[in-house]
């Protein structure tokens, strides 16, 4: 059995070219505001994509509840997806005093005999943590008698934040998963595709750009993955850091352990799509495909500017305020920019250094960074008379007291907005809300209040 990720290592990533700055893993509770996930669910992030697995939760059924399907992450999976199940353990108190091992063991057992999964991922919980069970034991005799792999996933919530819990998913997959099985082919334009959770399908919106280049996606993780996959991750060419930046660690490790190197790269917008397309073909190195994708560039280009067309006068001097987290931070400014859209002003606060950084780079030296947009994006609508605020759906009541549209652009989102297809999606929404009446009336005083 591998064993367990150690989280001071983690929090020291040699490949962040940010280690110096990094500060304790847990986020410290402010009265009043979200800390955001807790590192349990983080790792779920990273792993529940796979839809033939069955993502058992080792803890009472609240942490289920916290984690479960929160993001639209679309699979092409044609046997039954075991993300619409949510398995938990359901540790009670009887199981805090006399331990949870057994009921463990049920529970995997009970699963594998009614789902026939080809994986089982066992999260460990503060609860479980706390209480000792011994994960690694019981996934150990769980996999010797089932005979698929069954996963331990060391991310307890109390260890840190959502992000921590990101990596600490990849790293379970990396010890027991990755390297496990050959592929029946292999080419030389393999790559993985890493930390891209296909949510609302976002990754389909230029995995056929990639297989008309001949670019094989070989595994993900995790978005529309399958277990059998990224057991075979350890063949590929290349690994494509898909926006996550969470998941360095890992490539790190394929690098030194495998010899895949990898490259980070952006599927939002049309600039940062082509340049990713280019970017993954560089790294490939091979002349004719290098060639073969800037045709391919120059003709969706093409295609997109015709149907951006209509759409550009309307956008014409619109500003907008984003507020999101992550690489979001980034991306979708620079989708927004290449609609013609001013971005006065990004949020920060949920962000690494690098997304800082780059949020820096596309805003320039006259964007706001908001390190606490919940108090300072009002006010920046005022000062800036912002048209646009795209946010998560707690926002939605700024926009309406502000009297400017509003987009949904976290997790609740419905439309993907990845690739060059998925620009159009953003240009539509974002003409709906410019053009909806309801934000310009729902905040109107009542005749009779005048
Ligand atoms: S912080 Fe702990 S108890 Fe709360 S959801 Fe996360 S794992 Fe469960």
């Amino acid at each position: 059995m591998a064993p367990k990720p150690k989280i001071r290592e983690l929090l020291d990533e040699s490949a962040c070219t940010h280690n110096k700055t990094k500060k304790a893993a847990c986020n410290a509770p402010t009265p009043g505001a979200t800390t955001g996930g807790c590192a349990f669910e983080g790792a779920q992030i990273s792993l529940f994509p796979y839809a033939d697995a069955a993502h058992l939760v080792h803890g009472p059924i609240t942490c289920l509840g916290a984690s479960w399907e929160t993001r639209a992450t679309r699979t092409s999976y044609p046997g039954r997806d075991l993300t619409q199940m949510g398995f938990t353990t359901g540790i009670s108190t009887n199981d805090v005093v006399f331990g949870g091992e057994q009921k463990l063991l049920d529970s995997i057992a009970y699963i594998v005999e009614h789902y026939a999964p080809e994986a089982v991922f066992v999260y460990a919980t503060c609860v479980t943590a706390l209480i000792g069970d011994d994960l690694d034991a019981v996934c150990k005799a769980a996999k010797q008698k089932y005979g698929i792999p069954v996963v331990p996933v060391h991310a307890p919530g109390f260890v840190g934040s959502k992000n921590l819990g990101s990596r600490l998913g990849g790293e379970a997959a990396l010890a027991h998963l990755v390297g496990t099985k050959e592929p029946e082919v292999s080419t030389p334009f393999d790559i993985n595709l890493i930390g891209e959770y296909n949510v609302t399908g976002d990754m389909w919106q230029y995995t056929p750009l990639l297989e008309e280049l001949g670019i094989r996606v070989l595994s993900t993780l995790s978005g529309d993955g399958r277990v059998a996959s990224i057991r075979t991750a350890h063949r590929a060419r290349l690994n494509v850091i898909v926006c996550a930046k969470s998941l360095i660690s890992l490539t790190r490790k394929m690098e030194e352990k495998y010899g895949i190197p990898s490259i980070s790269l952006s599927f939002y917008g049309k600039r940062d799509t082509s340049n990713g397309l280019r970017a993954i073909a560089e790294a490939l190195g091979d002349a004719d495909l290098v060639a073969r994708t800037n045709a391919l560039i120059e003709r969706e280009e093409a295609r997109l500017e015709e149907k951006l067309r209509p759409y550009r006068e309307l956008f014409k001097g619109k500003k907008a305020v984003l507020n999101t987290g992550g690489n979001k931070t980034w991306s979708i400014a620079s989708a927004l920019q290449d609609l013609g859209i001013e971005v006065v002003a990004t949020a920060v606060k949920k962000a690494t250094e690098s997304d800082r950084e780059k949020a820096r780079e596309y805003l320039g030296e006259n964007g706001v960074l908001m390190m606490d947009p919940g108090s300072e994006q009002a006010k920046i609508i005022d000062a800036t008379g912002a048209h646009l605020l795209l946010a998560g759906g707690r926002s939605l009541y700024t926009a309406i007291k502000k009297r400017i549209s509003f987009i949904d652009v976290n997790q609740e989102k419905k439309k993907s907005y990845g690739g060059y297809d998925g620009l159009l999606n953003l240009a539509e929404d974002l003409k709906n809300a410019l053009e909806n009446p309801v934000f310009k009336t729902v905040a109107k005083r009542a005749p009779w209040e005048k």
